[in-house]
C-alpha cells in the first residue's frame, strides 16, 4: 500500500508532503518535493519548517491548527528556497496510525507572474488615463506635457521621462521630468544629430517602442556612440515610442531606468498609448497655433489682422498713443492694370516699410488699408517716425496716402482711428487730385511729401515756399502801382520752383491750403514792411486766398491780426478772392467781405471770366477791385464782341467804384486794347513775369 501510494504520488508533478502537526517532523515528501528540497528530507529526522522554510521553529503562518479531515485548507505562498509561488492545499490524514498533515503544493508561479502583469497593465492603465487626462486638460501645451511626463515617471519609478523634438538633422530635449535626486540633462542635450537613434528609427516606424534592458548589450551591437551618450547620462536601461505628427516622424517620449515593470516589454503599450496622445495634442497645438496664426495675421503682408486690431484695441486706455493709418494709392487700379500680383506686391511693401518705421504694431485693418500703431511716444517722436514713413514711400515710389493721429490719452481707440482715417482721406483727395492734374508724383517726390497731412505747414516751416512778385501797371501812365503775391515751392530735388497748380488744387482738396495762404500773407506784410522801414515808395501787394481759407472762422480777424503783427497799413494789402467762392456760399463771401472792407482792407475779386462772367456778383457784394482773367483778355484780338464785354464791365466798374485789373497781358495790343477799353491796371508777361523779391525791387524801384 505504501508503495502503491509512493509511486502514485511521485509521478505527480505537485510538491507533496506529509507531516506530524504535533512534533512538525517531516514524515513523507513526494520525488518532486525531494528534488525540490533535498533527498534525504524525509527520513523522519528533520522538521517541516526547517526542510521547507528554513527555519529554526514552527512558522509563523503554520496552518496546522485550521485543518479539517474533510475539506483542505487552501492559500497561497511564496516559497524563498525555490523562489516558487504555489497554491497551497491542506488536510488532516490518518497517517501510520496517527494524525497527520498533507499538504499538496501547486506550482502557481506562472499564473502569479501573469496576474501581476495584469495588475502592472490595470495600474499602467490607469496611469495613463491620468497623463491622458493631463494632456487634454491643461490649456497650455507645455504645462500639460510636464504634468503627463511627471505622471509617467512617478508610476515607472523611472529616474527621468523626457521628450525629444526633431528639427531637420537635430534633436532636441524639450520636455523633461527627473525624479528628485537625479540630475536634469535637458540642457546639455540640445541640437543633437538624430543620427544618433538610426537604429531606434525601424523599431518606430513598425509601430513598436525601443527597449534598452541594459546599455551594455550595445558594446555588443556595435553601437558604441549610442552607448556613451546614455552611459553619460547614468542610463542603464531606457524605453522610448516615436512621436508622429501626420505620419511624419516628429520626436519620441522616453524613459529612463524605470523600476516598475519587471519586463521593460510590458511598459511598450501604455507607453505607445501615450505616444500617440501625446503627439495628438502636439498636433491641436500645431494646429491652434495655425488658426491664430491665420487669426491674428494676415498672411500676405505679414502685418497684424483687422481682428488683432480689435483684440488690441477695442477696450482699455492707451497713454501717448500714435496711428498712422496708410491706404495704397489707386490699387484697383493697379490690380486692374498690371495684375493682382503687382496690387499682393505694392502692399507687400506697404507692409515692409510701414514696420521699418514702427516696429511690430503694424495692422492690416482693411484691403488696402494698414493702421501702424504706436504707444508710449511723444507728440514730436511720433511726427518723425510719420515723417519717416512718407519719405520711406516716397524712396521706394510706393503710392500710398497716409494719416497720422496723436493723443495725450485715449479711452476710445476708434475714434483717434477717425481721425487718423479723415486725414488719410484728405491727403488721398489732394494727391488723387494732383495726380488728375497731371502732377506725377512718383517722380515729384518733393510735392509728393507735400501732399501728406501737416506737410503743407512743415514745408513751409522749413523754409521750402516762397513768394514771388508779378507786377501790376497802372494802364493811365504806364508806373507800377502794386505787385500780386504768387507762392511758389521749392522742389528741391529738381532744382526747380514748383508751380501753385501743382499742389493748391491739392492742398485745397485736402483742407492744408490755409498754412500757405497765411504764410503768404505774412512775406507780403514782411516785404511792404520792409520797404517801408527802407524808405521806398511801397507799392501795394494782392494776397491770393483761398475759397477754403475764407470760409476758416474768423477768417478776416485773423488776417487783421497778422497784418497789425506787421504794423502795415491794411491800405497796402489786398486781399483776392476767386469768383468762383460765391458758388459756395455767397452769404459767407459777402460776410468775409464785409469783414475785410471795414478792417480797411481792398477785396478784389480774382479769375472774373474764367467760367461764365456773371453780373449777379455786383448785387450780391460789396468788392474793390474786379480782376479780370486772362482767358477773357486772350479773346481780345480775335473775336471783337469780347473788347465790348470788358469795355462794358470796366463801365460797370466805373460807376460802382470798382478797380479793374486785366491779367494775362502779353502782348502790346492786348495792352492797347485794355488801357482803350478804360481799365485801371494792367497784370501779364509783356509788363513782368512773377519774379523772386529781389529781382523786382533791382527791377522796379531804382
Ligand atoms: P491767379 O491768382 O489768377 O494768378 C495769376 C496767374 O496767372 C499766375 O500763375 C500768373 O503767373 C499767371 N499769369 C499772369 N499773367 C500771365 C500772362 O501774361 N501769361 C501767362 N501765361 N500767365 C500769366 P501762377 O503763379 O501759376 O498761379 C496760379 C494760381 O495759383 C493763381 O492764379 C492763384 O489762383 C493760385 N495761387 C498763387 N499763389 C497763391 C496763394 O498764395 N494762395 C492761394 N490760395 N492761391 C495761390
Ligand atoms: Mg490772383
Ligand atoms: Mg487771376
Amino acid at each position: 500500500m505504501q508503495n502503491v501510494l509512493d509511486s502514485l504520488l511521485d509521478g505527480l508533478s505537485e510538491l507533496i508532503y506529509i507531516s506530524d502537526p504535533v512534533t512538525y517532523k517531516l514524515l513523507y515528501i513526494n520525488q518532486a518535493g525531494k528534488e525540490a528540497y533535498g533527498a534525504d528530507s524525509a527520513d523522519g529526522s528533520h522538521y517541516c519548517y526547517a526542510v521547507l522554510q528554513g527555519r529554526e521553529e514552527p512558522c509563523p503562518f503554520c496552518t496546522n491548527d485550521r485543518l479539517s479531515y474533510d475539506s483542505f485548507f487552501e492559500w497561497e505562498f511564496t516559497n524563498n528556497i525555490t523562489g516558487r509561488h504555489y497554491l497551497l492545499r491542506d488536510k488532516l490524514i490518518e497517517w501510520n496510525d496517527g494524525e497527520a498533515r498533507l499538504e499538496v503544493a501547486f506550482d502557481v508561479t506562472e499564473r502569479q507572474r501573469e496576474s501581476e502583469s495584469f495588475r502592472f497593465l490595470g495600474d499602467a492603465g490607469v496611469a495613463a488615463l491620468d497623463c491622458i487626462r493631463a494632456l487634454e486638460g491643461g490649456s497650455d501645451l507645455a504645462g500639460s506635457i510636464d504634468e503627463a511626463i511627471r505622471i509617467l515617471g512617478t508610476f515607472l519609478e523611472a529616474d527621468r521621462t523626457y521628450i525629444f523634438e526633431i528639427d531637420g538633422a537635430f534633436m532636441s530635449n524639450t520636455y523633461e521630468w527627473c525624479r528628485p535626486g537625479v540630475l536634469s540633462q535637458r540642457e546639455t542635450l540640445q541640437n543633437m544629430p538624430v543620427k544618433l537613434v538610426d537604429q531606434w528609427i525601424e523599431y518606430f516606424k513598425n509601430g513598436q517602442a525601443v527597449f534598452i534592458k541594459d546599455i551594455e548589450c550595445l558594446l555588443g551591437e556595435h553601437r558604441e556612440e549610442e552607448y556613451e551618450v546614455l552611459k553619460s547620462q547614468d542610463i542603464r536601461s531606457l524605453v522610448a515610442a516615436a512621436l508622429e505628427i501626420d505620419g511624419e516622424f516628429v520626436g519620441y517620449i522616453g524613459v529612463d531606468n524605470p523600476q516598475r515593470g519587471e519586463h521593460l516589454e510590458l511598459i511598450e503599450k501604455p507607453l505607445l498609448a501615450l505616444a500617440s496622445f501625446t503627439s495628438a495634442r502636439m498636433r491641436h497645438e500645431a494646429v491652434q497655433k495655425q488658426v491664430a496664426e491665420l487669426t491674428w495675421n494676415d498672411s500676405l503682408t505679414c502685418a497684424c489682422s483687422r481682428a488683432a486690431f480689435h483684440r488690441d484695441f477695442d477696450r482699455g486706455s492707451f497713454e501717448s498713443i500714435g496711428m498712422a493709418l496708410v491706404d495704397a494709392d489707386r490699387l484697383t487700379l493697379i490690380n486692374r492694370e498690371q495684375g493682382r500680383p503687382a496690387g499682393d506686391k505694392v502692399l507687400r511693401r506697404i507692409a515692409g516699410c510701414l514696420r521699418e518705421v514702427f516696429g511690430e504694431g503694424v495692422y492690416r485693418i482693411g484691403d488696402d488699408e494698414f493702421c501702424a500703431v504706436v504707444e508710449k511716444v511723444d507728440y514730436k517722436e511720433f511726427a518723425e517716425l510719420v515723417e519717416r514713413a512718407a519719405q520711406r514711400f516716397l524712396d521706394e515710389g510706393l503710392p500710398a496716402s497716409l494719416g497720422p493721429a496723436w493723443r495725450e490719452r485715449c479711452v476710445n481707440a476708434e475714434s483717434l482711428l477717425d481721425l487718423a482715417g479723415d486725414r488719410m482721406r484728405s491727403a488721398k483727395r489732394g494727391r488723387h487730385r494732383a495726380t488728375d492734374l497731371g502732377v506725377d508724383l512718383a517722380s515729384d517726390a518733393a510735392v509728393s511729401n507735400l501732399l501728406r497731412p501737416g506737410g503743407a505747414r512743415e514745408a513751409v516751416r522749413a523754409g521750402l515756399f516762397t513768394i514771388y512778385l508779378m507786377p501790376q501797371a497802372s494802364s493811365a501812365t504806364g508806373e507800377i502801382v502794386g505787385a500780386e503775391a504768387l507762392i511758389r515751392f521749392r522742389n528741391q530735388e529738381r532744382k526747380l520752383q514748383a508751380l501753385p497748380s501743382s499742389f493748391i488744387p491739392a492742398l485745397e482738396d485736402m483742407g492744408e491750403i490755409s498754412s500757405i495762404d497765411f504764410f503768404a500773407l505774412s512775406e507780403a506784410c514782411a516785404t511792404v514792411s520792409r520797404w517801408q522801414q527802407e524808405g521806398r515808395t511801397a507799392v501795394p501787394i494782392a494776397v491770393n486766398f483761398s475759397r477754403r481759407t475764407i470760409g476758416d472762422k474768423g477768417f478776416a480777424e485773423r488776417v487783421a491780426e497778422v497784418v497789425a503783427s506787421y504794423d502795415v497799413d491794411p491800405w497796402f494789402i489786398e486781399i483776392e478772392i476767386t469768383e468762383s467762392a460765391r458758388e459756395d456760399d455767397s452769404a459767407l463771401l459777402r460776410r468775409v467781405a464785409d469783414g475785410l472792407r471795414s478792417g480797411g482792407f481792398r477785396v478784389a475779386i480774382d479769375d472774373f471770366g474764367v467760367e461764365n462772367a456773371n453780373f449777379a456778383l455786383f448785387t450780391q457784394l460789396m468788392f474793390n477791385v474786379l480782376k479780370i482773367d486772362k482767358s477773357l483778355v486772350w479773346g481780345l484780338g480775335s473775336e471783337r464782341h469780347t473788347m465790348k464785354i470788358i469795355r462794358g464791365l470796366v463801365n460797370l466798374c466805373d460807376d460802382l467804384g470798382i478797380e479793374t485789373v486785366a491779367e494775362g497781358i502779353e502782348t502790346e495790343e492786348q495792352y492797347r486794347a485794355l488801357r482803350e477799353a478804360g481799365c485801371t491796371r494792367a497784370q501779364g508777361y509783356r509788363l513782368g513775369k512773377p519774379q523772386p523779391i529781389d529781382e523786382f525791387e533791382r527791377r522796379f524801384f531804382t
